[in-house]
């Protein structure tokens, strides 16, 4: 069996508990070292094999899986975040599927995530933006499909930019297309690690403050107007506002 496992954005204290567990019985672990917090393994018994897959190739992971089901020992593949967000695992799922090895994942918090909790925000705001849109730049690794920061920065919602902040400035042009410069932005360096850095501004003076702080890597950009105070209160909690849970004028204290 092979397990995916999300490790969560970076603190040790936000993997799940059943990812946690996997890790406990793992036998062997694959993680991704570049960005997988290393003090995850402490989880580990004594005796785990583990491999860092940021020195492998794919056909070299499904490999060490391979072997290690023939032994019948149980595999913890650790994927940063939560494993369905560029984690690149179906490639994976579906090579063992071909070996008939059977697996399972277990989903963690996505950096995206950890993010909005490090600036302490809400991403969507009543009458700013109900919807999140989840991206990145188009790189090495990935092209436009689905529409490029351009398009997507039309639709006024909040935007996730994964995989990007090497090109801050590319990725402010191409929002200063449909966002006016005074949209906030803040880049968010290692979410919930020790060295975390939180970096807010405007689409006018975000690019700066990026480099002066010398991020170029591992960081979340979080845009949109659900940074600004202009919102209106949502309608769950009106008093006037009725629910399955709650009735006429019946608000509870801490509801
Ligand atoms: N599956 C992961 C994303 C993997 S892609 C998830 O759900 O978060 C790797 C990118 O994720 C990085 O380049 C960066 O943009 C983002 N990322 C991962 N961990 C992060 C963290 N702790 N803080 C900020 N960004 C992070």
């Amino acid at each position: 069996m092979v397990i995916f496992v999300g490790a969560g954005p970076g603190d040790v204290e936000l993997i799940t508990i059943k990812g946690m567990k996997a890790l406990e019985k793992a036998d062997c672990v694959i993680y991704a070292g570049s960005l997988v917090n290393e003090k995850l393994l402490a989880y580990c018994q004594k005796d785990v094999i583990t491999y860092n897959s940021a020195q492998m190739t794919l056909d070299e992971v499904i490999e060490v899986m391979h072997q290690m089901h023939q032994k019948g020992k149980k595999v913890v593949r650790l994927h940063t975040g939560d494993p369905s967000i560029y984690g690149a695992i179906k490639e994976q799922m579906d090579r063992l599927k071909t070996y008939n090895i059977p697996y399972k994942i277990i989903p963690g918090v996505s950096s995206f995530l950890g993010a909005a909790a490090a600036i302490k925000e809400e991403l969507t705001l009543p009458g700013v933006s109900q919807t999140v849109i989840i991206t990145r730049r188009s790189g090495r690794t990935g092209h436009n499909e689905g529409g490029s920061l351009k398009d997507l920065a039309k639709h006024q919602a909040t935007m996730s930019i994964f995989l990007s902040v090497q090109a801050i400035d590319e990725v402010v042009e191409e929002l200063l297309s449909a966002y006016d410069k005074h949209t906030p932005i803040a880049v968010v360096y290692k979410a919930t690690w020790e060295d975390e850095k939180i970096i807010r501004g405007t689409l006018e003076d975000i690019g700066k403050k990026v480099k002066a702080a010398g991020i170029n890597r591992f960081a979340q950009i979080l845009v949109g107007h659900f940074m600004a105070s202009h919102y209106e209160l949502s309608k769950l909690y009106d008093e006037n506002f009725t629910h399955g849970y709650r009735t006429g004028n019946s608000k509870k204290k801490g509801d």
